[in-house]
C-alpha cells in the first residue's frame, strides 16, 4: 500500500518544496488556460499546486470547484486557499469538510482583506475569526490536514511594527501552522531578515519564499497595490525600456526571477512557491533554468545539512 505524505512530513524530512499557485478563472476561456497551464505542470511533478480564495460570491464556489477537480482529475496534491472574510465560524466549517469530502488534506489559512478595498479598516464577520491564527486552529481541530500561513518579508502593510508582526506569526505557527508562504518580494535581503527575525525568537516553522515573475512594466503598479512590495528601480527601468517587446520583456523578468531563485536556494530557503498567473511559460522558463530539462528532478532536491537539521529537530 502506498502511502502519500503530508506537506508537513515532506518539509521535515528536509525535501524542498516546489509549487504552483493558480487563481480561480472568471470566463471559459480562462478556464482552458488554467487547464492548459495545470497539465503542463503536472508534468513536473511539483511538490503541490495552490488555488487562491476569491473576495465573495460566485469566485468563492469557483475555488471549491477548481481546488477538487485537481483533486479527482490529475495527480498533483492541491492545496485550498482559504480566508475568514465574510464567513462564520459554522461556514468556515462547511468549506473544510467539503475538502476533506473531496480528499483535499491540505490548507493555507488567511484572514484575507476587506473585500474592494484592501486597505479599507478590517471588519470581522460577527460570528467569524478576526485573526488567521484561529482559522489555524479550527482547520487542525477538523482533521488531519496541513495548514499553511502567509508571512510577510516586508511586514504586513497593517503591522505597526516588526515585533508585533512577528509575535503574530509566531502566533499561528504555535495554532499548529505546519509551513508559510511568503507574500510576493523582489529583494532577496527582504526575505532572510524575516526568516532571521522568526528563527531569533526560537519558531523554525519552514518559510517558502514566494516567487512572482515581472515580465511587464505595466504590472508593476498592480504589484505594489497588492502587496506593498518595494520594487527594484533598475527591474522597473528595465522593464519601462521593454515596453511593447514582450519577448524582451519576458526575458528580463524571467533572468531577474531566476537569480532571486538560486540565490533564496543558496540561502537554504526550504523550496520556492511560484505565482503562475494562470499562465505557466513564465514559471516554466524559470524552474528550467534551475533545473535543467530533467523534469524529474524537481521532486529530489534537498534542503542543506544544517536547514535540514533545524526543520527536523522542529517536529
Ligand atoms: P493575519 O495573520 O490575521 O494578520 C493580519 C494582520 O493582523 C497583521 O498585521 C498581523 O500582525 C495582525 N494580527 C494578527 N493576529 C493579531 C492579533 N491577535 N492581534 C492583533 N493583530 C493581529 N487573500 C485572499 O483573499 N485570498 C487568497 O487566496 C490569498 N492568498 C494569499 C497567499 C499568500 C501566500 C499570502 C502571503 C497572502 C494571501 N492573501 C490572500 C492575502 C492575505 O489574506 C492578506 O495579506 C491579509 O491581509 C493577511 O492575511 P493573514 O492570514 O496574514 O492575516
Amino acid at each position: 500500500m502506498t502511502t502519500t505524505r503530508t506537506l508537513r512530513e515532506i518539509l521535515a524530512a528536509g525535501e524542498r518544496s516546489y509549487s504552483f499557485e493558480f487563481f480561480p478563472p472568471r470566463t471559459e476561456a480562462g478556464e482552458r488556460t488554467l487547464w492548459d497551464a495545470v497539465r503542463r505542470i503536472e508534468a513536473l511533478r511539483p511538490t503541490f499546486v495552490s488555488v487562491t480564495y476569491g473576495a465573495g460570491g460566485s469566485s468563492r464556489d469557483r475555488t471549491v470547484a477548481v481546488t477538487e477537480r485537481i483533486a479527482a482529475e490529475t495527480t498533483l496534491r492541491p492545496v485550498a486557499h482559504l480566508t475568514a472574510v465574510g464567513h462564520s465560524v459554522a461556514e468556515l466549517r462547511n468549506i473544510i469538510g467539503r475538502y476533506a469530502d473531496a480528499g483535499v488534506r491540505d490548507v493555507l489559512a488567511l484572514r484575507g482583506d476587506p473585500p474592494g478595498d484592501p486597505g479599507a479598516p478590517w471588519t470581522p464577520h460577527p460570528q467569524g475569526f478576526t485573526h488567521a491564527h484561529q482559522l489555524v486552529s479550527l482547520v487542525k481541530e477538523m482533521g488531519d490536514f496541513s495548514v499553511g500561513v502567509a508571512a510577510f518579508p516586508e511586514k504586513h502593510p497593517r503591522s505597526p511594527d516588526w515585533d508585533s508582526d512577528i509575535r503574530h506569526f509566531v502566533a499561528k505557527c504555535k495554532a499548529g501552522a505546519d509551513y508559510a508562504i511568503t507574500q510576493m518580494f523582489f529583494h532577496v535581503e527582504d526575505y532572510l531578515r524575516l526568516r532571521d527575525k522568526v528563527t531569533a525568537v526560537g519558531c523554525d516553522t519552514p518559510i517558502i519564499p514566494e516567487i512572482m515573475p515581472a515580465t511587464d512594466a505595466r504590472q508593476i503598479a498592480r504589484f505594489a497595490e497588492l502587496s506593498g512590495a518595494a520594487f527594484p528601480e533598475d527591474l522597473a527601468r528595465r522593464l519601462e525600456a521593454a515596453r511593447g517587446n514582450p519577448a524582451a520583456g519576458h526575458r528580463i523578468g524571467v533572468d531577474h526571477a531566476t537569480a532571486m531563485a538560486e540565490r533564496l536556494l543558496a540561502e537554504g530557503a526550504p523550496g520556492l512557491h511560484y505565482i503562475t498567473l494562470n499562465r505557466s511559460t513564465a514559471t516554466l522558463d524559470i524552474h528550467h533554468n534551475i533545473h535543467g530539462s530533467n523534469q524529474s528532478s524537481i521532486q529530489s532536491t534537498q534542503t542543506p545539512r544544517s536547514t535540514r537539521h533545524a526543520l527536523a529537530s522542529h517536529r
